[in-house]
């Protein structure tokens, strides 16, 4: 099959007026010029015919590098808190209302608005990998992370459990079995068992003020042995770098009152705790920061700074553009992240802090802020720069022969300058997709 459309932006070079995209079955085979690839087509081509999509930008689906979709039903239910600490409390409270059906409903939702929006694959952090298997095989890619919270050690017989004591994520301390490699490990059988996943499998131990040091590295362990992806949050809010830094603040009072232990706060940021808790200040120690991707980093200290140009491998870091304005977050250090050569990527993170799940958006929120970062750039942190975060960057996230062929297509306008423009500026459902071949 031949796909044709006025412009293919492959995200692998210049953008190809009068493109065309050769599939055969899940795979790209070859990329160029219609006329080109039309007169190169081997007999049996006829019988797949041409899918000329006409006056269309023909593009590499995109790929939201951090979302919760479990909380897609949450969308205008939380009303804007002045604390992050009041917005957790918020969240619970609507949580504790949502029963597993809920969830299902609401993650299914999130696939059909994902994909309207021309997402293809997405990084999901999963509070409830047990449920997963229960959904019906879908098109989209979903890299499956389960996020785990222990905020309240030693660990409670699931009898005494009471609901997640805060928000976002499973709680390790209160499910059965008690042990924290077991707890991973059967949240790992749980994604493993996803029927047709076309995707991938993670882990997220939920961020440096929930996480514990052993919860932390029983998911590097486990994950450095399956080659799995491992996701945090760190340094999202001010809150969270005064209760570490200072002891104090509306973070570390909510915190204290569940029964956290809040020995780690009073000297350190919470870039620093995350490094602690992997056990590596040393920073030449070679760890593997590569598999991590870091979504937030918004609160970073000079000294932050000396820790990250120190890692020999730099982890990607996943910016949430529109809650990060949500939330009045201190600006995002695109330009110094960016210099020190982090792969930054673009995410959604939830309907509890956004509006919807639509990664242009994101992309013409991250303009409003770093207006001279060249919009094919800005796209890039949403296809090129993703597909490397999850490791799928030899099949994901260009247009390229020999890779998956994930493709969206956009109406072509006349009004703008160039592609890339086009691209930014698009607002509505994305009327054509395809992935792995196949129309979705
Ligand atoms: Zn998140």
């Amino acid at each position: 099959m031949i796909v044709r459309a006025r412009v293919v932006v492959t995200m692998d070079g210049a953008p190809i007026n009068g493109g065309a995209v050769r599939v055969h079955r899940d795979r790209i085979v070859e990329v160029g010029n219609f006329f080109e690839l039309a007169a190169l087509s081997p007999a049996g081509e006829a019988r797949d015919g041409v899918v000329d999509l006409g006056e269309q930008i023909l593009l590499p689906g995109l790929i939201n590098a951090h979302c919760h979709l479990d909380y897609t039903c949450l969308r205008g239910r939380i009303p804007y808190q002045n604390s992050f600490a009041d917005w957790i409390r918020a969240i619970n409270a609507e949580k504790a209302k949502l029963a597993p059906s809920d969830y299902l409903r609401s993650i299914a939702d999130g696939f059909h608005e994902a994909r309207r929006f021309g997402t293809t694959s997405i990084v999901n952090l999963e509070a409830f990998p047990e449920l997963i298997a229960q959904l019906p095989p879908q098109p989209l890619r979903i890299w499956w992370c389960a996020e785990f919270i222990d905020v309240n050690t030693p660990v409670k017989p699931a009898m005494e459990a009471t609901r997640p004591p805060i928000g976002r994520t499973r709680p390790v301390a209160s499910l059965p079995p008690q042990n924290t490699g077991e707890i991973v490990s059967a949240a790992v059988r749980d994604l493993k068992s996803i029927p047709k996943n076309r995707g991938g499998i993670g882990l997220a131990p939920h961020a440096p003020f929930t996480a514990s040091a052993e919860l932390y590295r029983t998911c590097e362990k486990i994950a450095e042995h399956d080659r799995f992806l491992l996701t945090t949050h760190i340094a999202e809010s001010r809150e969270e770098m005064e209760m570490f830094c200072e002891r104090s603040g509306p973070l570390f009072e909510f915190l204290k009152s569940l029964g956290r232990p809040m020995d780690d706060c009073g000297a350190n940021t919470p870039l620093t705790v995350f490094l602690e808790k992997l056990n590596s200040r040393a920073i030449g120690v070679n760890r593997p920061y590569h598999r991590w991707l870091i979504a937030h980093l918004n609160e970073l200290a000079e000294t932050d700074f000396d820790l990250l140009r120190g890692m020999p491998q730099t982890p990607s870091i996943a910016h949430c553009p529109r809650s990060h304005a949500y939330f009045q977050h201190s600006p995002f250090a695109f330009e110094q992240l960016d210099t020190l050569g982090f792969n930054i990527c673009l995410g959604t993170d939830s309907l509890a802090s956004n509006t919807n799940l639509s990664l242009f958006a994101e992309m013409r929120q991250f303009r409003r802020m770093h207006a001279s970062i060249p919009v094919e750039n800005i796209l890039a942190m949403v296809t090129v720069n993703p597909a490397k975060a999850i490791r799928a960057e030899d099949f994901l996230g260009k247009i390229r022969p020999g890779y998956q062929a994930d493709m969206i297509a956009i109406p072509a306008t006349s009004e703008t300058s160039s592609a890339y423009e086009s691209i930014i500026n698009f607002t509505g459902d994305v009327p054509w997709i395809m992935i792995g071949g196949e129309p979705a």
